[in-house]
């Protein structure tokens, strides 16, 4: 049990003891003798204070003095003050009001009284370290307790956080409509509390996501997995849920975020979500661990540093064996951590809103680069951009990428850009015309990753796509998988019925190059042709191309 830290600040030493003898069973206590002392020793960060008692009358800086210090400093609206001082005047206390004493006690201290009241004014502050809904600590309150918790243990190694990822959290909300998900997070609070592993704490860090402080010892996989089928019996339905969950057992110095972020990425190596869905951070993700924070602090300065470098994968046709086009695939080549993979840092500059700027940069650079080619009487083809769902909901993006296209397009196709159906509902919500307006001014739009997702025929069925992109998941199982080839083959022929091309993505075998040739798949991009070049490469393989005819 972690005991909430209160602060005594009173320059007589009797005083303090009274008020600790009172209290110290339920609440750990901080003595300060003056107001400055007090400041100090809330600024040093060691504590986090539930709340203060306060002495009017003091040396250095009195009880008045004290306050209006906390309010400089914005404290007033986290730290509850509650005034100890013999000086129980209408005018000192209405003073004291006035620069936000939360309460006052009138000496002689009646235990019970202190007690009471000490619990009432932490309790209505408490919702600001609470989730409101389950009850659980938010992200805020958890980091705070966390990271004071650990400041104050021997040994941190002795604990872990763990990371719980409840699946499919936004399809149990349209079936039992937002009451049930409710009902699903509220369970999964009160399960986390009282299950075998005695977390210390427990708080909803964002949505359906769960973080817990635990005591390493207590992890038992064995039991997790036992724990791991909920069931929520919900207005007579029952509902099952489960959780995927990642953990990071603390192993060194620093910020709890830091573990946190390492528990949640490790989430993205669960290899089987149903017989282990869980998996543990090991240093071997620590190479490509790199934490949203910092992918945000430093996109600028690494875009000004020219850091980020556009590749291009040649496309073939898979008739002639042919170059057809290329694909730009930016790369992160960071001066310490070295390469980062696109899916570590394109998620976070999604949510930040800045993929729009480095797909803006990829477009501009990939026209550059294509036009000097062609200057200088190289050898070039068209080169496909892709386009982030986060881009149609930026104005400015979608006006400059239409404001630009007009001037570059040279034959109908030499500019082209891939979209997810992920880009769906921006569409929809925004500029659905946006699309039809690119295809009118000449630039061809392809549907990527086909079949990955839920929605692709609705796309399909909204937008007019000039070439379909099959995804690699499809390609990795034509050699062994009947009922996949089938799928491939029906996919390609539905795409000639509708006037498209299809490329074949991830190709890396003679044999899936061959079962697509067969089945008249027009474009493959793979391995098996050619990794993403950088752009000294790619020119020579497009010189190696026109040398063999193969342009
Ligand atoms: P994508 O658009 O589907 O790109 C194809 C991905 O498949 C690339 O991964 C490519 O390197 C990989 N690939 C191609 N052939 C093979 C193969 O034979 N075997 C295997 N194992 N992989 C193959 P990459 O470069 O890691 O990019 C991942 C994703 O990141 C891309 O998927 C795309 O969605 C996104 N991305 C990359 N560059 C950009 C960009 O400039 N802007 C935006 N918005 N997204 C980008
Ligand atoms: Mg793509
Ligand atoms: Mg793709």
């Amino acid at each position: 049990m972690v005991k909430n830290e209160i602060l005594i600040v009173d320059d007589s030493e009797i005083n303090r003891e009274m008020l600790r003898l009172i209290l110290e069973d339920e609440y750990d206590i901080v003595e300060a003798s003056n107001g400055q002392e007090a400041i100090d020793i809330i600024e040093k960060g060691d504590h986090v204070f539930r709340l203060v008692l306060l002495d009017l009358v003091m040396p250095v800086l009195n009880g008045y003095e004290t306050l209006q210090e906390f309010n400089k400093r914005g404290w007033q609206h986290k730290l509850p003050v509650i005034i100890i001082s013999g000086d129980s005047t209408d005018e000192a206390l209405s003073r004291a009001y006035d620069l936000g004493a939360a309460d006052f006690f009138a000496k002689p201290y009646n235990p019970q009284i202190v007690l009471r009241r000490v619990m009432n004014v932490i309790a209505s502050r408490e919702y600001s370290y609470r989730d409101l809904l389950t009850g659980a600590y938010n992200r805020s309150g958890f980091l705070q307790m966390a990271n004071n918790f650990l400041q104050k243990c021997e040994d941190r190694t002795k604990y872990a956080v763990m990371f719980f990822d409840v699946k499919n959290f936004k399809a149990i909300n349209s079936v039992l409509g937002t009451e049930g998900g409710d009902a699903v997070l509220k369970q999964t609070y009160r399960g986390m509390s009282g299950a075998g592993l005695e977390p210390i704490f427990v708080s909803r860090f964002e949505a359906d996501h769960f973080v817990c402080l635990v005591e390493a010892d207590k992890i038992d996989i064995d039991a997790m997995m036992h724990e791991n089928n909920q069931v929520l019996d919900w207005t007579g339905r029952s509902m099952q849920f489960r959780f995927r969950t990642g953990i990071s057992y603390i192993d060194s110095d620093g910020d709890v975020i830091n573990f946190v972020d390492r528990a949640k990425l490790s989430l993205s190596y669960i290899e089987d979500e149903y017989l282990k869905p869980y998996a543990i951070f090991d240093d071997k993700m620590a190479n490509n661990y790199i934490n949203a924070a910092s992918v945000t602090s430093e996109f600028d300065t690494s875009m000004a540093n020219e850091e980020f470098k556009v590749y291009y994968q040649p496309i073939m046709e898979a008739a002639t064996g042919k170059i057809a086009s290329a694909e730009a695939l930016i790369r992160w080549i960071h001066p310490i951590r070295g390469f980062v993979r696109p899916d570590l840092f394109i998620p976070v500059l999604e949510k930040d809103g800045f993929i729009s700027k480095l797909d803006l940069f990829v477009d501009r650079k990939v026209n550059q680069v294509m036009r000097r080619w062609h200057d200088q009487g190289l050898p070039t083809v068209p080169v496909s951009v892709n386009l982030s769902w986060m881009d149609f909901y930026d104005q400015d993006m979608i006006q400059n990428i239409l404001d630009h296209v007009a001037q570059r397009v040279t034959a109908p196709g030499s500019v082209r850009y891939e979209i997810t159906e992920s880009s769906f509902a921006a569409l929809k919500e925004n500029r659905g015309d946006v699309l039809s307006a690119l295809r009118e001014q000449g630039a061809w739009l392809l549907m990527d990753d086909f079949g990955s997702g839920y929605s692709s025929l609705g796309m399909l069925m909204h937008y007019k796509f000039d070439i379909l992109k099959i995804d690699m998941s499809f390609v990795r199982q034509l050699e062994n998988n009947p009922d996949v080839k089938h799928i491939v083959k029906m996919i390609i022929d539905m795409c000639h019925l509708l006037g498209m091309k299809v490329v074949a993505e991830g190709a890396e075998t003679e044999t899936q190059v061959n079962i697509l040739r067969e089945d008249n798949c027009d474009y493959i991009q793979g391995y098996y042709f050619s990794k993403p070049l950088p752009e000294e490469d790619f020119k020579q393989f497009l010189a190696k191309c026109k040398a063999e005819g193969k342009i």
